[in-house]
């Protein structure tokens, strides 16, 4: 039962768990015993539709054939060499053609790992150590992302974490999100060695950029010497096989990329211009190393994935899934509201009559939109339980699945009298 494993958890982790949205889940947390598909199983024998898909990762839905079956394939030669492999430089292959600004790229472990490695490769690069961050993006969890950050960060209220040493915070220079004028006073007044940015905010809600926002960035960031970092971990390979900058069709210096190019298992790359990506170690002098780096269990999986993703309709039925539901859900909801989607990514923000940036995301009624995610999860429907994550869909979201969880909105809508 999953009220045993949270008496346990208890005492084992800080604050019961292992990252602090899975604490959001109230009264305690349910245990997942089976990812099958579009559903989780959980340790009390409930079947639930997945909405949250491990935060992003789970294109295909949970445990999909051709990838569990490359994952155990891979499993048969053994999952960690401490030398290179084939199969890195066959999932490098496939990134680098499909990301626009991919010339090169480095593997890591993780989103965080990636852009605290952008972060040191664009200072390494510029020789300048200014960098501009935008309020309410979440990079991971590293000292130069923790500042005004989405995502957990901000719903358990933490502006700055503690722990962060002040002349590091003095190095990292905020902007609102879509507020084009305050990057340009940043780069015309300071030496900035890149600005670091989510192509679409997914860790304060969704916001998409404004065009002249996402462009202008570009223009203004080649003008002044800076690198521009599209942070993509949870875009890239989402918004399609170029992911946010192809959907743009703005071409960033420095891609981080993680979530979907390891298929599920735990991976982070950062890729980029081939003479900025060759600053890194052994190659330049910016050092990153990692005994995991490449590893070859997220390689596979990553592969498999990507190949799923070039050879089938999963992002036409991803797409379709998020649009039918945010589109019925949209016109269900009575009370002033904000429905935002891009591609296989949604939100909705109760209470509020726009939304472009995280300020304006603040106002939106958080504990209804709690309200909303308690009574779907009683009903079997899984959506993140903080408003400033993303509802996500899956290519194994059937139209079965999609009718039932607009049923669930509708009557738990009327039931909360939104
Ligand atoms: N960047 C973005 C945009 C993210 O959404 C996340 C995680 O949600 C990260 C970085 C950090 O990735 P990870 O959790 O793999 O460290």
């Amino acid at each position: 039962m999953s009220i045993n494993l949270w008496k346990e958890a208890q005492q084992l982790f800080a604050g019961g768990v292992n990252s602090p949205v899975r604490a959001l889940v109230k009264p305690y947390p349910f245990y997942t015993s089976k990812g099958e598909g579009p559903f989780l199983i959980t340790e009390d024998g409930k079947k639930i539709v997945d909405y949250v898909l491990g935060y992003g990762p789970l294109i295909l839905g949970h445990s999909p054939e051709k990838v569990r079956n490359k994952i155990m394939e891979q499993v048969q030669k053994g999952w960690l060499y401490g030398t290179p492999s084939r199969i890195e430089v066959e999932l490098a292959k496939k990134i680098i053609f499909h990301i626009p600004s991919a010339q090169k790229i480095r593997f890591v472990n993780s989103g965080t790992e990636a852009t605290m490695n952008a972060i040191r490769l664009v200072r390494g690069f510029t020789g300048r150590e200014k960098i501009i961050k935008f309020n309410g993006n979440y990079h991971g969890a590293h000292d130069y992302g923790l500042i005004e950050a989405g995502s957990a960060v901000s719903e358990y209220g933490i502006t700055i974490s503690k722990g962060i040493p002040k002349d590091i915070v003095k190095t990292v220079l905020l902007c609102e999100y879509n507020d084009l004028t305050c990057v340009e006073k940043y780069l015309k007044e300071e030496n900035v060695a890149g600005v670091i940015m989510e192509p679409v905010m997914g860790n304060y809600g969704v916001i998409p950029p404004k065009t002249d926002f996402i462009k202008g960035i570009r223009e203004l960031t080649s003008a002044f010497g800076t690198l521009l970092i599209f942070d993509e971990v949870i875009t890239g390979f989402r918004l399609g096989l170029s992911g946010a900058q192809g959907m743009f069709g703005v071409v960033p210096d420095v891609t981080t990329l993680g979530k979907i190019i390891g298929g599920g298992l735990p991976i982070g790359a950062i890729a980029g211009r081939r003479e900025i990506m060759d600053s890194i170690t052994p190659a330049g002098e910016v050092f990153n190393a990692g005994t995991f780096n490449a590893n070859p269990l997220s390689m596979a999986a990553g592969l498999a994935t990507i190949e799923e993703l070039e050879h089938t309709n999963a992002y036409e039925i991803s797409n379709e899934a998020a649009k039918v539901i945010s589109q019925e859900v949209d016109q269900m909801m009575k009370i002033d509201h904000v429905t935002h989607r891009v591609g296989s990514m949604m939100q909705f923000f109760l209470g509020v009559k726009e939304v472009k940036n995280a300020t304006e995301a603040k106002k939106a009624n958080k504990s209804l939109y709690l309200n909303l995610h308690e009574q779907l999860l009683k009903e079997g429907v899984f959506i993140p339980p903080s408003q400033l994550e993303t509802i996500f869909t899956s290519a194994s979201h059937s139209q079965n699945v999609i009718n039932f969880t607009i049923d669930k909105f509708r009557k738990v809508l009327r039931e909360i009298k939104n």
